[in-house]
């Protein structure tokens, strides 16, 4: 899975923990101190589920979970929010605002990332699901195995991790910066060339005679995988 999840708290130790956790089950974590930061990540990368803290300095988790779900772009994000034991009209008033769930701290671990999975399982099933298809190809998650038509497919780690990502975003351009935050991390030491190269050995691994180049090069833009879906 590489789902990824906006981490909105200034406690420090209490981000720290979470990054640490939701990386170990294979999150992509961004992380914002207060909410204007927030606001920025979320126009710079969409998460697919911001954990957001009630108590926030300066705008509150609450008017930044109004404003997002006033935006056309940003309504759709699952937000689950993080409130303080005996705010219960607070809570109340949290979900009425739109968050699509809560949990209270001090909160425990397993129960937070079970909330995050029932929300994502409804939000965004692709990203949870153990076998991704784009046309013939399918890649099973579980097994680490990619097939394309009746052909097993044999690719390096970093080329799986490639086309996990591509395939989970069909359909839309993907830029080289995505990409190498996407595969690679954020903090790699790798260029954009890097990505090119993997794209070159992926599409080797993936083609076969006259086999459909499933990856379209955009020039100055990146790389789309298959079509868009109902096109
Ligand atoms: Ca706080």
């Amino acid at each position: 899975m590489t789902a990824k999840v906006l981490i909105v708290e200034d406690e420090a130790p209490l981000a720290e923990m979470l990054r640490y956790n939701f990386e170990a089950e294979g999150f992509r974590v961004a992380h914002a101190d207060d909410g204007e930061e927030a606001e920025i990540l979320v126009a710079e990368e969409r998460p697919d589920l911001i954990v957001l803290d009630w108590m926030l300095p300066g705008v509150s988790g609450i008017e930044i979970c109004r404003r997002l779900r006033a935006r056309m772009d940003t309504k759709a994000i699952p937000i689950l929010m993080l409130t303080a034991r005996g705010e219960e009209g607070d809570r109340i008033r949290g979900l009425s605002t739109g968050a699509d769930d809560y949990v209270v701290k001090p909160f425990s671990l397993p129960e937070l990332m079970a909330r995050v999975k029932a929300i994502l399982r409804r939000a965004a099933p692709d990203r949870l699901a153990d076998v991704l298809r784009v046309s013939d190809i399918e890649l099973d998650r579980a097994a680490h195995k990619v097939v394309r038509g009746l052909r097993e497919v044999r690719l390096g780690p970093t080329e799986f991790k490639l086309l996990e990502f591509l395939m989970e975003s069909p359909g839309r351009v993907l830029s080289r910066t995505q990409l190498l935050d996407g595969v690679w991390g954020r903090d790699a030491y790798v260029d954009e060339r890097t990505v090119d190269v993997h794209v070159g050995r992926l599409r080797k691994a993936l083609i076969r005679g006259k086999e459909r180049d499933p990856i379209r090069t955009v020039r100055g833009s990146g790389y789309v995988f298959g079509e868009r879906p109902g096109a």
